[in-house]
């Protein structure tokens, strides 16, 4: 079994991500290290419910346990999100992530790197999209949809089902208001923050 690992994850592209390409000489935190790393919003479901992958690389992706949604004919398998990879704020498969996890950078990063907008402005816009996730994940959870397991879209719309079901309760009908005013704004705030308006 270790040795098919190893057959397929040689197959794989060589090693291209920026931290391992770098000479030691000029080993300087990258945009990727300074704000990825307390971030992972496209990566825990939050930004994505999936994401494309060509085709030579998901048999290796699925050795390493990740979880593919098999391609219909003529369209791309997919990367099912939040990402099984996806441990501690970081990417446990870092050098053998796809293409499309190569090649994604969110609008905030492209912000960064124009000079828009400064790096500890992006730590706190990162820190406060996290706090207000968390803030609607617990609203959720009080309306009945805990499944951690979906994307973010998935539970909203659970949840604004769960909250237009309830009409006996006056307590819990407040609490649907509530969570529905509160997904409305995080999905504002993730698609102007990170995606493209
Ligand atoms: S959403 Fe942007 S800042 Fe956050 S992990 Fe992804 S690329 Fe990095
Ligand atoms: S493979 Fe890594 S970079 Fe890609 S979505 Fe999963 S955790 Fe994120």
């Amino acid at each position: 079994m270790a040795d098919s690992v190893r057959s397929i994850l040689s197959k794989l592209e060589p090693l291209s991500d920026k931290v391992t390409r770098r000479p030691l000489a000029s080993m300087k935190p990258t945009l990727t290290d300074v704000l990825c790393t307390r971030c992972g919003l496209c990566c825990d479901g939050s930004l994505f419910a999936d994401a494309e992958l060509a085709s030579r690389e998901t048999a290796a992706l699925e050795v390493l346990g990740l979880e593919i949604e098999d391609a219909d004919p003529g369209e791309p398998a997919l990367l099912l999100q939040p990402c099984a990879a996806f441990k501690g704020k970081r990417c446990s498969i870092y050098a053998h992530r796809p293409s499309c996890c190569r090649t994604f950078e969110c609008r905030l990063l492209r912000e960064v790197e124009s000079g828009a907008i400064s790096i500890d402005r992006a730590k706190e816009t990162i820190a406060n999209a996290l706090q207000e996730v968390a803030r609607v994940k617990v609203l959720m959870a009080q309306l009945g949809q805990r499944d951690e397991r979906l994307p973010l879209k998935e539970r909203f719309s659970e949840a604004l089902t769960l909250s237009s079901d309830i009409i006996e309760d006056p307590r819990m009908n407040r609490k649907g208001a509530e969570a529905k005013i509160a997904i409305t704004r995080v999905q504002n705030l993730l698609q102007q923050t990170f995606l493209d308006g």
